[in-house]
C-alpha cells in the first residue's frame, strides 16, 4: 500500500510520475514527493506506527516506496535523549538530544536518506548506485550498496579527513576524489547522472532521498511521547534535514498524531560557511555562495541546493540562526561529550555552539523545550581534536609513581568542568 500521488514541483506545482527526476521541466524549481494525506487518515495512526519496526521503516506510510524495504532495514530509530547533566550547564528547563551519531550503520543522520534512496533505486532498477559526498554520505552509500550487493561510486572532494575516506573505503565502492569542494562535485555528479544513467542519490533520486530525512523529525514526535519539541535547532549543509524535520511535523499535526504547538526552526552553520544563517540575519532570502573555510567539512557546502527553502521555513517557524567558529565548535564537542557521554563531530559541535548562543543571546528562550539535532559521530573525526587535551602521563607499573599522578590530580581542577561556549 503506497500513498504516494506524484511529484511536485515546489515552484510551479507542475505534477510529474514517480520516476528519477531532480527538478521541474519548466523552471528549473526541485520536485518534491506529494502524499495522499486524506487517503492515510485513520490508517496511519499512533498505534500503526508504535506496532512497527525499531527502524525507521516503521513510517513507511509516509516514504515513498512501493514495496518492501531493500536497504537499511536497521538503520533510524536513534536514542532521543533528556540532556539534564547539559540542560543544568547551560541553565535550561528542558532539553533534549536526537542522537543520529549511533545510526546504523555509518553513525550519522545519512543512514536515513540512504535507506529510503537506495530501496527507490532498486524499485527503479538501477545497476549502479553513486553520490556527491561531503563524507558521511559516501560511507552511507558504500555501505548500504554494499549490503544490497549494487555497486557503488562515491564522489568526494579531495581534500576529506582520513577517517572519512577509509570509513568508505572499507565497503568497496569505487571512490573518485574531485579537486575542488563540494559543490564541484556535485555539478560533476549531474553529469554523471545524465551519461551514465546511474542512481546518484543525491541527484536524480533527490526526491526521494530527502524523504528519508523526515524520518528524524518523526523520531523527535514519537520519542517525545507525541509532541513536538517548541524549539529545534538543526545543522544546515544542503539543506535537506532542516526542512525535511520541518515537513516531519507538519505531516504529524496534519494527520493528528500531534499537537500544533507552533514549533520553531533554527538553522547551525559554521562561521567558515555560512550563506544561510548570514542571509537570516540579513533578512534577505536570497544567500550569497561562500567558499567553505571550517573544521566542519561534512557542514561544508557554500551553495546549498535548497538554502533558499531553509531560510524561508526558518522565518516563517519565527526561527532564527547562528554561526559557530572553529575553537566554539571544538569546545561544544568536549561539552557534549563530558555531560553527556556522546562523541559527536565537527557538524555536532556547530549545532551545539549555536544552540548556545541562541540561549544566551535569548533567541530560545530558557524554560521552554528545546532538541538539538546531533546529526555524526565524533570517531569519524578525531583528528580535529588534537591538542585540545592535555598529555596523558606515562609511568612505570608502579605504585609509587601512580599515588604521585593522583596527588597532582588531586592539586587540579578535574578537567570535566570546561567552561561552557560563551557567544
Ligand atoms: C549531511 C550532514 C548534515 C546536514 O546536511 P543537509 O544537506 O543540510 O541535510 C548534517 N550533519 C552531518 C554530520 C551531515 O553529514
Ligand atoms: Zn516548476
Amino acid at each position: 500500500m503506497s500513498f504516494i500521488k506524484s511529484l511536485r514541483c515546489k515552484e510551479c506545482g507542475a505534477q510529474y510520475p514517480v520516476e528519477p527526476r531532480t527538478v521541474c521541466d519548466n523552471d528549473f524549481g526541485p520536485v518534491e514527493v506529494e502524499f495522499d494525506y486524506e487517503a492515510m487518515r485513520g490508517k496511519v495512526t499512533r498505534q500503526s506506527i508504535e506496532s512497527g519496526p525499531r527502524s525507521l521503516w516503521r513510517y513507511r506510510d509516509l516514504l515513498p516506496i512501493d514495496g518492501e524495504p531493500r536497504a537499511g532495514l536497521r538503520s533510524g530509530f536513534t536514542p532521543l535523549i533528556k540532556a539534564d547533566r547539559l540542560a543544568r550547564e547551560l541553565g535550561v528547563k528542558e532539553l533534549y538530544i536526537k542522537d543520529d551519531s549511533a545510526n546504523y550503520p555509518t553513525f550519522s543522520y545519512k543512514d536515513r536518506v540512504v535507506a529510503v534512496a537506495l530501496t527507490k533505486a532498486i524499485e527503479f532498477n538501477f545497476d549502479t548506485v553513486g553520490c556527491a559526498s561531503t563524507g558521511n554520505l559516501a560511507h552511507s552509500v558504500a555501505a548500504h550498496a554494499a549490503a544490497a550487493g549494487i555497486r557503488a561510486f562515491v564522489m568526494i572532494p579531495h581534500d576529506l579527513e582520513e577517517g572519512k575516506i577509509i570509513g568508505s573505503l572499507v565497503f568497496g565502492p569505487r571512490m573518485v576524489k574531485i579537486r575542488g569542494n563540494y559543490d564541484d562535485v556535485n555539478r560533476l555528479c549531474s553529469q554523471i547522472a545524465d551519461k551514465y544513467n546511474w542512481a546518484i542519490v543525491n541527484v536524480n533520486l533527490r526526491p526521494f532521498y530527502t524523504e528519508g530525512a523526515k524520518t528524524h523529525g518523526f523520531e523527535i514526535a514519537e520519542q517525545l511521547g507525541w509532541q513536538l519539541p517548541q524549539h529545534t535547532v538543526v545543522p544546515v549543509a544542503g539543506g535537506t534535514l532542516l526542512p525535511k524535520v520541518y515537513k516531519a511535523y507538519r505531516e504529524f499535526i496534519t494527520l493528528g498524531l500531534v499537537e500544533d504547538n507552533k514549533p520553531r526552526f533554527y538553522a547551525a552553520q559554521a562561521a567558515g560557511c555560512n550563506p544561510v544563517s548570514q542571509a537570516i540575519e540579513q533578512g534577505t532570502n536570497l544567500f550569497k555562495p561562500q567558499k567553505p573555510n571550517t573544521i566542519a567539512k561534512s557542514i561544508a557546502i557554500g551553495n546549498p541546493a535548497d538554502g533558499y527553502y531553509v531560510i524561508n521555513l526558518v522565518n516563517e517557524s519565527q526561527g532564527y540562526s547562528a554561526s559557530a567558529q572553529d575553537q566554539e565548535i571544538l569546545d561544544a564537542v568536549k561539552l557534549l561529550a563530558q555531560t553527556e557521554g556522546i562523541f559527536t563531530e565537527p557538524a555536532g559541535g556547530t549545532t551545539l555552539a549555536c544552540a548556545i548562543k541562541l540561549i544566551e543571546s535569548g533567541r530560545i528562550p530558557r524554560d521552554e523545550s528545546i532538541c538539538v539535532c546531533i546529526t555524526g559521530n565524533g570517531l569519524k573525526t578525531v583528528e580535529v581534536m588534537q591538542g585540545q587535551f592535555a598529555k596523558a602521563p606515562v609511568i612505570n607499573a608502579k605504585m609509587t609513581e601512580f599515588d604521585q599522578i593522583v596527588e597532582q590530580i588531586a592539586e587540579t581542577p578535574p578537567q570535566t568542568t570546561q567552561p561552557p561556549v560563551k557567544a
